[in-house]
């Protein structure tokens, strides 16, 4: 294990980072915390699962450039860009979209990931990859340490996710091993926060938004499967402690809070004051049962420490899907 303490700079002024999927969820938030650093950021995205208005929100600053493209066809011409950064952070996340986009998640993890490997190779950038907890498939083991190889079906329906971000961490690898390419790689777990997309399909949209229409909260399976869910500003933190660490191994980032669906549904609930019932439907194949994050590795070199509680995330989380309702 690593043991070399991270150091964070005051400022990011002077530095230019290169973000693909910058109009998403965690990558726009990532973009905005490195644009108050002073940082410029270059954003890429076609809006598969992104969106325009954190696109609109970004070009408020002026250090931030836009390009509408898909990264796995082409990259903008950065010719005379200086690039000290490369985020490797576009790829659809929620398994609904597994089943509807198969094959746009596959080459964006790996035609994607290798375009923009390329680029921080050529501008001598250090790249980061954010690949997933998925890597480690449904777990045997419990939580999950980075040194876990995991368990996942190949031709699972989450294969197409979990395979290319396996095969993204291989190619990030790959590059620093024959290239010497200065590589992070960050295994995120469920995070959540404001700007999901309402109808994203992941648990905590769909349980927030069930809850403030009253609606029926659909939990798959006997509920008892677990999750740990990260607010998104913590998550932030943590992949900008690996980004600024000498280490190329992954770093597990979350927050090691462990729920079950069932008690995830009566806390929202509860928060929220709804009168929802909770219901029962099928469980998807392969939903992995247990998953909390071992993040001993990123504590021993960082102060990192999750600081948003579950309550205090789901209330901001829904007064953004609120303000969505009632425009
Ligand atoms: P998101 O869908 O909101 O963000 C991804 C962005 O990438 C979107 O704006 C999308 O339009 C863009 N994109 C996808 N394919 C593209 C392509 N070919 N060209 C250009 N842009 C493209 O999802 P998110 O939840 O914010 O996830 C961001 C990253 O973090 C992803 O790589 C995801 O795999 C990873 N991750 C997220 C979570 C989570 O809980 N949110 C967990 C594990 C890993
Ligand atoms: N889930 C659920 N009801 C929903 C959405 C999800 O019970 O409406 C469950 C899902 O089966 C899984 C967990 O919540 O066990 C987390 O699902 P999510 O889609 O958020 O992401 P995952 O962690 O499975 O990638």
């Amino acid at each position: 294990m690593t043991s070399k303490k991270i150091l964070l700079p005051e400022t990011l002024e002077g530095k230019t980072l290169f973000v693909a999927g910058a109009g998403g969820f965690v990558p726009s938030t990532l973009c905005e915390f490195y644009l108050n650093k002073g940082a410029k950021v270059i954003g890429v995205d076609n809006f598969i699962t992104g969106s325009r208005s954190n696109i609109d929100l970004l070009s408020a600053y002026k250090n931030f450039e836009f390009y509408e493209m898909n990264v796995f066809e082409k990259l903008p011409n950065l010719k005379d860009e200086k690039i000290d950064y490369v985020l490797s952070l576009a790829s659809p996340a929620s398994p609904i979209d597994f089943a509807k986009i198969p094959l746009e998640i596959m080459r964006v993890n790996s035609e994607g990931t290798l375009k923009l490997l390329e680029l921080a190779k050529e501008k001598k950038a250090r790249f980061l990859e954010a690949s997933t907890s998925e890597v480690y498939g449904d777990p045997e083991i419990h939580p999950q340490r980075e040194d876990y190889v995991g368990h996942v079906n190949p031709i699972g329906p989450r294969s197409c996710y979990d395979e290319s971000k396996r095969f993204a961490e291989a190619m990030t690898m790959s590059f620093h091993h024959r290239y010497n390419v200065d590589t992070r790689i960050v295994r995120i777990f469920n995070t959540y926060g404001p700007r999901m997309r309402p109808n994203d399909g992941r648990v905590i949209p769909n349980f927030i938004n069930q809850a403030l229409k009253n609606e029926d909260i659909t939990v798959y399976g006997d509920g008892l499967q677990t999750r740990s869910y990260c607010y998104v500003t913590d998550l932030v933190e943590a992949i900008h402690r690996v980004l600024m660490s000498e280490d190329p191994t992954p770093f597990n980032c979350g927050n090691p809070d462990e729920y079950t669906i069932k008690e995830t549904a009566e806390i929202i609930i509860k928060v929220l004051g709804s009168k929802s019932k909770i219901v029962y439907l099928p469980l998807p194949k392969d939903d992995p049962k247990r998953r909390r994050p071992d993040i001993t590795k990123l504590q021993s070199v960082s102060d990192f420490k999750p600081s948003v509680a579950f309550e205090d995330g789901i209330r901001t989380t829904a007064e953004y899907f609120k303000s969505l309702i009632s425009e």
